[in-house]
């Protein structure tokens, strides 16, 4: 039965190598995956997902207003081998976003799954991960570790002076900060 995965994680965690790795392993079998990735992600060039040890495959982006269900409908209807859905910077999705990977799983029948942060840099929610973490028939915390050798759970973003930023919007790919994934006490600590 086709479930729907959530698999989530701190910052640099390598949700994006596993992914590909997850479309790697469907298509030795002579099924393709459908992959999703976030229309805000420009950090490379939009429509590809990449990982950080080199890899990269084509990706339809979405934004806030595109159907995700009616696009994976779509390539069922004409694609006889759409054997699975996946889902990069899944953290992204809107709650509706997130219920149309629900009904690609109950009414479409293929698996889908998402990838994405639990939590932002102030240590708030994304609305994807949000409710992914609700609907969600099963969910995998990919672990990573702080420098202190404890599990990293928090994503702390420091400026281009190694200054901790703790406020502001929610997203902030393009500037020059950057990300740490940390434990929590690490986290806290400036
Ligand atoms: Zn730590």
């Amino acid at each position: 039965m086709a479930k729907l995965y959530f698999y989530y994680s701190a910052m640099n965690a390598g949700k994006s190598t596993i992914l590909l790795q997850a479309a790697h392993n469907y298509q030795e079998r002579g099924m393709d995956a459908l992959l999703f990735t976030a229309a805000i992600d420009n950090r490379y060039q939009t429509g590809k997902i990449y990982s950080r040890l080199g890899m990269s495959r084509d990706a339809v982006t979405f934004d806030t207003q595109f159907n995700l269900f009616d696009y994976a409908k779509n390539q069922q209807a004409t694609n006889s081998t759409l054997a699975c859905v996946l889902v990069d910077e899944a953290q992204f999705l809107t709650k509706e976003q997130v219920m149309q990977l629900t009904n690609i799983v109950d009414e479409l029948k293929i698996p889908v799954l998402a990838y994405g942060l639990r939590s932002d840099y102030r240590g708030e929610p994304f609305e994807g991960s949000s409710y992914l973490l609700i609907w969600a028939d099963q969910l995998t915390e990919i672990k990573t570790v702080c420098h202190c050798g404890r599990k990293a759970i928090m994503n702390k973003r420091v400026d281009e002076a190694g200054k901790v930023i703790r406020s502001g919007d929610q997203v902030h790919i393009a500037g020059n900060e950057s990300y740490i994934s940390v434990c929590r006490k690490h986290y806290k600590k400036d």
